[in-house]
This record gives structure tokens, sequence and C-alpha cells, in this order.
């Protein structure tokens, strides 16, 4: 199978702005930023996404997220970020190599979040279909 974008900048075929790396984690600026400092945070063994991940790597990946958080956002100077991730084609999903958004906020600037805008709000669940679904979820965990 063709090797994804990241894949490629992981193994050194195509440039990026290192932020951070260590044996299991690489971070890097997005190429087209949402905001200064929007990252991109990649476990180097490659899964699709967050569906078709082991957790070990989640693990190593979920130990390195605050880390280069909290230094993005002190170097940016930014004022909050918004973490956000997506799986699979339909819920935006373009390059498909597990990867993490770190996008720095700040006061002064508005932001017009397309991905993350509630345009349709879900109907809330009622007590009795939340316990339904609160036992199927338990059952797949
Ligand atoms: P997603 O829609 O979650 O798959 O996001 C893919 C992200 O990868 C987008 O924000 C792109 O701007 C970013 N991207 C694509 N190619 C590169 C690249 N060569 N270097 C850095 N970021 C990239």
């Amino acid at each position: 199978m063709e090797k994804t974008i990241f894949e490629k900048i992981l193994d050194n075929e195509l440039p990026s702005y290192k932020i951070y790396e260590d044996d299991f984690v690489y971070a890097f600026l997005d190429i087209f930023p949402v905001t200064k400092g929007h990252t991109l945070v990649i476990p180097k063994k490659h899964c699709k996404n967050i569906l078709d991940c082991d957790s070990e790597t989640a693990s190593h990946i979920g130990a390195a997220l605050p880390k280069i958080a909290n230094a993005v956002k002190d170097s940016f100077g930014a004022d909050g970020v918004n973490i956000f991730q997506n799986n699979e084609e339909f819920a935006g999903q373009v390059v498909f190599h597990l990867h993490f958004h770190i996008v720095p906020r700040y006061k002064d600037k508005d932001l017009h979040f397309d991905n993350l805008e509630i345009k349709y709000p879900s109907e809330k669940l009622s007590d009795e279909q939340f316990i339904e679904i609160q036992k199927r979820i338990v059952s797949k965990l």
C-alpha cells in the first residue's frame, strides 16, 4: 500500500517543521495552519486513525499531547488550545495516518471553526435511552 504523506515525513522523504520527537511520537507544524502554531501530533507506528489504533500506541500519543500542547501554547503566547482528531473520510479525515490537531487559540483573533461548529445539535437522550446505550457501550469495551 502506498505510504501516506505523514509516513513520508517520518521517513524523511518529505520536509516538515519538527516541533517534537521521541521514540514513539512525532509532532510538526500543519502546512495549512488554521491558527498560528497549528501542530499535528502523530505516532511513528502506522495506524490509519484512532479506530485502528492499539492501546500502546494510543498511550504514547496520550502521554505526549499535554507536553506538546503546553509547549505550543506557551511558545506562541496563545490563550487556549483546541485538540481535535478526525476519523474516516465522512468525519473529515484527509490523511490516513493517525494525527491529533493542536490548534492554539488567540483572544484577539476570531476563528471560524467549521469542523466543530454545532449546526444541528442532536436531541437529548431520555434516561431510558441512556441506560440502553450505556449497556451497549459497556458490552463493547
Ligand atoms: P485531517 O483532515 O484531519 O486528515 O487533516 C490533515 C491535515 O494535514 C490538514 O490540516 C493538512 O493541512 C495537513 N497536511 C497535509 N499535508 C501536510 C504536510 N505535507 N505537512 C504538514 N501538514 C500537512
